[in-house]
């Protein structure tokens, strides 16, 4: 049996995580399950799959979640405390698929423990990549990226030299308006950013798709898990979601991963890894498909990826501050305080105004310092918007 825990079990991509391990029930001993305020979630879930522990994110939700788990003999726990002990608890394999920076401690804790990380959560990636990294080095531990595009380029590299790769091109959908006027894209709403044409996820990432900061997450987060300098790496507008990455070799060859866009996949084969075993996802019928389509991104509709070039130029803390500031813009576009084109402006306001400051972004990449600075680009960003509106 393997022990696994999965933070952030209540959402898009917890949920799949759970539709899979349901599937095996025999093979999974399950340690913890974390949530928010979906309750009723987590308890139903905690308690089908004999979890050890249930923890929400929310002191307040506690008593509910006392309430909805009494008898079941699985503990309530909450807050941030809870979430670094039930990551701290021996897994073999554990998901990261909160959504945000306040992932990043507790998958710090699982690669403590030596657990393979299975990491969905691109924001600790783009916000502390090497301390990450570093860390799951120090411990033995691996990390197993689950981003489609990201497992793609894993599934590509196997039996590979890292050193024979000339460029790694990931693809982009170009999210809700990617067919809008560019005119039209100021007064976008947030129902209208929160719908995507291809994939079923979080609102969050949903509304980052249509803007690219997903995309600019994920560039960051191909230079961390590769290692591959900024200018290897491309991405290419293919609105249908079927090929995810391709990695170019210096002979010339392109290997492209092609799948159905289902997040099951990434979660599988990290789930399986190193082994490849059955899946319940769509098979491609390419005959019935009969043409993809890819076409360069344009700059000026796509701010937020000429950032992302910026920010790993810069290096150090310069992604921890972009995430933060990309996070508050986002509850702010949330909130209906800002307009959809307003979210760039301000992260990149934000990654100005820090720069200036001498020591700051070449500090060291620290859970210190990348709070510290994670803290000041949200404040940043407050200050900018509190000018603005
Ligand atoms: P989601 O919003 O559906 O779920 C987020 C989960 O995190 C929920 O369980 C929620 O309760 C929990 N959570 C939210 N804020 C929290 C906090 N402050 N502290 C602790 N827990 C908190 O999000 P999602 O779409 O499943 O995405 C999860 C992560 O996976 C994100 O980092 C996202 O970028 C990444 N990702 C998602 C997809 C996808 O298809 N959904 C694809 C690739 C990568
Ligand atoms: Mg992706």
């Amino acid at each position: 049996m393997r022990r696994v825990s999965i933070f952030g079990a209540t959402g898009s991509i917890g949920q799949n995580t759970i539709d899979l391990i349901a599937r095996d029930p025999d093979a999974y001993d399950v340690v913890a399950l974390s949530g928010g305020r979906n309750i009723v979630q987590l308890a139903r879930d905690a308690q089908d799959l004999r979890a050890e522990v249930a923890v929400t994110a929310y002191p307040e939700m506690l008593p509910d979640l006392r309430e909805a788990l009494a008898g079941s003999g699985i503990e309530a726990a909450a807050g941030q405390g809870a979430l670094l002990e039930a990551a701290q608890r021996p897994a073999d394999w554990v998901m990261s698929a909160i959504v945000g920076s306040a992932g990043l401690a507790p998958g710090l804790k699982a690669l403590e423990q030596g657990a393979t990380l299975a990491l969905a959560n691109k924001e600790s990636l783009v916000a502390a990549g090497p301390l990450l990294m570093d860390t799951a080095r120090k411990h033995q531990a691996r990390v197993l990226p689950v981003d489609s595009e990201h497992s793609a380029i894993f599934q590509g590299l196997v039996g590979e030299e890292i050193d024979a790769v000339e460029r790694i091109i990931i693809t982009a959908s170009g999210g809700a308006f990617r067919d809008w006027p560019l005119e039209k894209l100021a007064t976008a709403t947030l129902a209208e950013a929160s719908s995507h044409p291809n994939w079923d996820m979080g609102q969050r990432i949903t509304i980052d798709s249509a803007s690219m900061f997903n995309k600019a997450l994920e560039v960051i987060e191909v230079k961390e898990y590769f290692g591959v300098r900024p200018d290897q790496i491309e991405v290419l507008v293919h609105p249908e979601s079927m090929v995810h990455a391709l990695v170019g070799f210096n002979d010339g060859a392109l290997m492209a991963h092609l799948g159905a866009p289902d997040m099951r996949h990434a979660i599988g084969y990290a789930l399986h890894w190193p082994e490849r075993k059955p899946l319940p996802v769509e098979r491609l019928d390419l005959a019935k498909i009969g043409q993809l389509n890819f076409r360069a991104p344009d700059p000026a509709r796509y701010p937020a990826l000429r950032l992302a070039y910026e920010v790993m130029e810069a290096g150090g803390l310069s992604g921890a501050a972009f995430n933060a500031a990309k996070e508050r813009a986002l509850d702010y576009f949330i909130a209906g305080r800002i307009g959809f084109l307003d979210m760039a402006r301000i992260v990149e306001d934000v990654l100005d105004a820090m720069s200036k400051e001498a020591g700051l972004i070449g500090a060291a990449v620290t859970l210190d310092n990348v709070a510290r600075i994670d803290q000041m680009a949200r404040e940043q960003a407050d200050r900018l918007i509190g000018a603005r509106v």
